[in-house]
């Protein structure tokens, strides 16, 4: 196995996953969204990021001596905010948290002892789902779940300016992620967008409910044309930071 090649659970036989899992494997479960992001990113931009962030992180836990492996992404997910655009497809809370805790439950069912879940998709609703799902994993009689979850203060303080600043959706943060994951992906009109200055975060507390009514008529905010992949690289450094933070916090040993 080369080092750039972490282990897929899809990829495996079931005699290699049920050794996989009994040998203490950490199986990270990769979640985004169908969703509009910008004119300059595809649909499936926060799985795509989640399924970086998890290659990354899988071969920074072997550097730590801690197995793992990538179990199969989650490409749906609760996202009313982009409702309007073309191509985003949204589930209901309820079938996204029942989803996430089966498939938790599911992996736990066969060994995986250990879930962690990494998701880039940072709408509060689905965020909550989260969270709800991890809880219902554990109120079943599961095993506690991982999830690092950046939108938390003490993480989302060491991400960038305008990640801090709630611009955090389609713009200079998820841009420069994707053009350090999947650089072919992004559309070159990016660098002809002006920069949008505006706290999603904020307009999401103050009860907005979609990207439009937040003043984000292309369904991106921040400042995309100032992506870079060296940027992405940065900010994917920290995140893989975060993971292994967490899975350290809840798995010590
Ligand atoms: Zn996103």
């Amino acid at each position: 196995m080369s080092l750039s090649s972490p282990r897929r659970l899809a990829e495996l036989t079931w005699p290699e996953a049920r050794d996989a899992a009994a040998a203490g494997a950490i199986a990270l479960v990769p979640i985004g969204s169908t969703e509009a992001h910008g004119p300059h990113l595809p649909l499936a931009t926060d799985v795509l990021l989640s399924e970086e962030l998890a290659r990354r992180s899988v071969l920074a836990l072997r550097l730590a001596g801690r197995p793992s492996l990538i179990a199969p992404s989650i490409g749906y997910a609760v996202t009313e905010f982009a409702a309007p655009f073309g191509g985003t497809v949204s589930i209901r809370p309820a079938t996204a948290t029942a989803l996430y805790a089966d498939v938790c439950a599911g992996l736990q069912a066969r060994g995986f002892d250990r879930v962690c879940l990494i998701n880039s998709h940072l709408e509060p609703a689905h965020v909550a789902t989260l969270k709800a799902a991890c809880a219902r994993v554990v109120t079943d009689g599961g095993s506690p779940v991982c999830f690092p979850d950046q939108m938390e203060r003490r993480w989302a303080r060491t991400l960038t300016e305008e990640f801090k600043r709630g611009a955090c959706h389609a713009g200079r943060y998820e841009t420069s992620l994707l053009l350090a994951a999947r650089p072919e992906l992004v559309r070159e009109s990016r660098a002809a967008l002006p920069p949008l200055a505006i706290d999603l975060a904020r307009a999401m507390r103050a009860g907005v409910t979609d990207f439009v009514a937040a003043g984000a008529a292309d369904a991106y905010f921040g400042d995309p044309a100032a992506a870079t992949a060296e940027e992405g690289e940065a900010i994917y450094h920290l995140l893989v930071e975060i993971v292994l933070a967490t899975v350290g916090e809840l798995w010590p040993d």
